[in-house]
């Protein structure tokens, strides 16, 4: 029989404590197995939320989740009563989203089971905002159960994470990526092997990377910037190239959304209310906000991809030549492995690793990418 749960890439570790949870749960109860407050951890691409959203599928699901029925249908689209899936799309949850969400939990079940919040994005929590969570996963016998993701445990409040029960999720092997891509997606072997490699575990990405050409020949520019770096001056170009490629992609993505979003609004309101354009004022704020996530995230993803060339310039360095990620690169690397000193290698990589933390903290885009390709550009 099929289950929500055959989806969960290289996670079997989880999967068998989530069945035990989800049997232990029928008798309405908390126990050992069950508990009413969960964390999933992993690295991004793992699949966090969809484990989550997994095990809320089997808790509201007649037949423990089997994937096909009402209930395991309208659970994942956020379409069932019992079941709210929060997803984050500005750069924090603030105390007022999560009292309104507080307000519409406060309801018994309506199947008379479980209630289930997952929170995609917990590590954005305000503080204020995880407090006033806290107050709600303490309070006894609500019949919530709490489903948290963060990338790691440090990004959960401690109040809140010593409350939880915590499960790790993996990075699926590189042979998990690629027979998931060719035997769920469809897609070539060959291709299915490049994207898995490149994407190094995340399968969402290699997904988007073996279906989508246009970001395939994106990433073919990003990969020969360490190779064009031969002056300051191109090194200023280099981090233009980036950071515009970076955008391009991630405005294709949300302006079609935009539009359909602001549309619904509009209708909900019927055109020229005077309410609507308030409303419709806030949305666009919204999106904007974003927005500069998402440019944020894909130029995060460009420098990630950037670091698998350094990463294989240095195993060549060290004599480590199978284990390459960037295998139609294979020349150029070797190249550049002989001709730059192994010590500035990891100089390198080191700098790509602070650019990503400067950029999650919000310093400009450009200048971050220009500061770092000018520590790129040094032999
Ligand atoms: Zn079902």
């Amino acid at each position: 029989m099929s289950s929500v749960f055959d989806d969960l890439v290289g996670q079997e570790h989880i999967i068998d404590i989530l069945q035990k949870a989800v049997a232990a749960s029928r008798t309405g109860e908390e126990s050992q197995e069950m508990t009413h407050a969960w964390v999933f951890t992993g690295p991004p691409g793992s699949g966090r939320s969809s484990a989550a959203v997994a095990f809320a599928q089997a808790l509201i699901c007649p037949n423990n989740g089997c994937g096909t029925c009402s209930d395991c249908n309208s659970a994942k689209t956020s379409g069932h009563p019992d079941v709210e899936i929060i997803r984050t799309e500005g750069l924090s949850i603030k105390v007022e989203e999560i009292r309104e969400l507080l307000t519409r939990v406060a309801w018994a079940p309506s199947m008379g089971g479980w209630r289930v919040v997952v929170m995609e994005d917990a590590d954005r929590l305000t503080e204020s905002a995880a407090n006033a969570l806290l107050k709600a996963i303490e309070e006894p016998g609500t019949r919530t159960v709490w489903l948290l993701c963060a990338p790691t445990l440090h990004d959960v409040l401690p109040t809140i994470r010593s409350r939880c029960r915590h499960l790790q999720l993996r990075t699926p092997s590189l042979q998990a990526v690629t027979n998931v891509l060719i035997n769920r997606d469809n897609i070539a072997p060959g291709m299915a092997d490049f994207a898995a490699r490149v994407s190094q575990g995340h399968i969402g990405r290699a997904k988007y990377l073996a279906t989508n050409e246009s970001v395939r020949s994106n990433r073919k520019i990003i990969m020969q910037l360490p190779l064009q770096l031969g002056s300051l001056a191109a090194a200023f170009q280099a981090a233009q190239t980036l950071v515009d490629l970076a955008t391009q992609e991630a405005n294709e993505s949300s302006d079609e959304r935009d539009e359909k979003e602001i549309e619904k609004l509009q209708e909900a309101y019927g055109k020229g209310a005077t309410g609507g354009a308030k409303a419709v004022k806030e949305l666009e704020k919204e999106q904007k906000s974003r927005a500069t996530r998402m440019v944020r995230d894909s130029i995060d993803g460009a420098l990630l991809d950037i670091a698998t060339f350094y990463r294989d310039v240095m195993m060549v360095q060290s004599g480590a030549t199978e284990s390459m990620i960037n295998t139609d690169m294979r020349e150029q690397i070797e190249n550049y492995a002989s001709s730059h000193p192994t010590h500035s290698t990891i100089l390198k990589i080191n700098a790509i690793m602070d650019a990503r933390t400067n950029l999650a903290q919000n310093t400009a885009p450009l200048v971050t990418c220009e500061a770092l390709m000018c520590r790129l550009a040094k032999p």
